[in-house]
């Protein structure tokens, strides 16, 4: 493919070779890009990105565009900045938001004079030229319909949906169908998948310590938020597997590693303190406060990394998903139930008289 995409459109998919390129024939070094009154601007920008991508809002495509330099800029630097603050949960929120967005930009390229891309350009495969670029570098052979059969296995491999699971499928020589929702679909989820597997990136600590003030204030932000979503602790909502973990603790019994982690992250992501956390341990016949306190301690991040807890896949994996019941069937994680759960024990408004 002779095409190579305008800095306009590549500052939209900020991921690809040639963006970074871009970044790199802008800017000599990090110094070079941080200093002054336009460095600032460009890590406010950045810490921007980050709060959008922790919010549950999508604002894809409104108010006036950023510059292309800032919008490459932006997103580098955001990816530094959550590696430095080292949240596994924060860093899957942006990688997550990354991908939606740019899944937003290629399902609207459009040919109207309101589209973002003035370059558009349908090729004779029914896709536009950008879309088979971004899916050529993501290493997704496309051609309208049909993708061959392993590199879907290992496209779908990820997610957990029904439809895409083979037996559902319409399977052909080698190929199987996917329509074109679908086949953006994937590339959304490849997208996603390739942005998480190198971080957290290896920051120099000059550098964290650098962007330090922005690095509290996201987290401080970022707790308030968890907070906002989980309000105070009801342990009555905790889902089925959670609430096997603790009864096996008041019962003597001694938690597994997975077991214990998945106990923890899951306390501590819905905002329970460290000291309550060992206090429900401390429910169990062979409580050793200072070994609990490390423990916790280390999974709730005092060594710079915090745990998310585990997927229900995950948690089916090491056997901990049990006594699933009717909720469980809507959920792909004991956070989302939780949350859920919540929501169903509030009591009605009373009516007034
Ligand atoms: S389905 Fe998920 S939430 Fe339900 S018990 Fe299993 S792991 Fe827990």
């Amino acid at each position: 493919m002779g095409y190579i995409p305008s800095v306009r459109e590549l500052s939209y998919f900020p991921f690809l070779k040639k963006s970074q390129d871009y970044t790199r024939t802008k800017y000599s070094s990090l110094d070079a890009l941080l200093a002054g009154e336009h460095g600032d601007r460009l890590v406010q920008s950045a810490v921007n990105r980050i709060r959008d991508a922790l919010s549950q809002k999508r604002n894809f495509g409104e108010g006036a565009p950023d510059s292309p330099e800032e919008l490459v800029a932006s997103y580098a630097l955001a990816r530094i900045i959550v590696s430095c603050i080292s949240d596994l949960q924060m860093i899957d929120r942006l990688t997550r938001y990354e991908a939606e967005r740019a899944y937003y930009y290629l399902r609207n390229e459009g040919t109207d004079e309101q589209s973002w891309n003035l370059n558009f350009f349908r090729t004779e495969s029914g896709y536009s030229r950008l879309f088979l670029y971004i899916a050529e570098e993501l290493g997704i052979p496309i051609s309208r319909g049909w993708l061959p059969l392993v590199d879907y296995v290992e496209l779908v491999s990820p997610i957990r949906e029904d439809r895409f699971r083979l037996v559902n499928r319409t399977v052909t020589t080698g190929q199987v169908q996917v329509n074109d929702d679908e086949m953006y679909e994937l590339v959304r989820e490849r997208i996603r998948v390739v942005l998480r597997r190198d971080l957290p990136h290896r920051v120099p600590q000059s550098l964290c310590e650098r962007l330090g003030p922005r690095l509290g204030e996201l987290q401080k932000a970022y707790q308030e938020q968890m907070l906002r979503n989980f309000g105070t602790i009801e342990e009555s909502a905790f889902p089925p597997c959670i609430q096997a973990l603790i009864q096996a603790i008041t019962s003597g019994a001694n938690l597994t590693h997975p077991g214990r982690f998945s106990l923890v992250s899951f306390l501590h992501n819905i905002g329970m303190e460290r000291s309550q956390i060992a206090d429900l341990f401390a429910r169990a016949p062979d409580f050793d406060a200072d070994k609990t306190m490390y423990q916790v301690g280390h999974i709730t991040g005092s060594g710079g990394t915090e745990y998310s807890a585990p997927s229900c896949a995950a948690m089916r994996t090491t056997g901990l998903c049990v006594r699933a019941d009717t909720l469980c069937e809507k959920v792909n994680h004991p956070l989302s139930y939780y949350k859920i759960g919540k929501k169903r024990s509030k009591p009605a408004p009373k009516e007034s008289v």
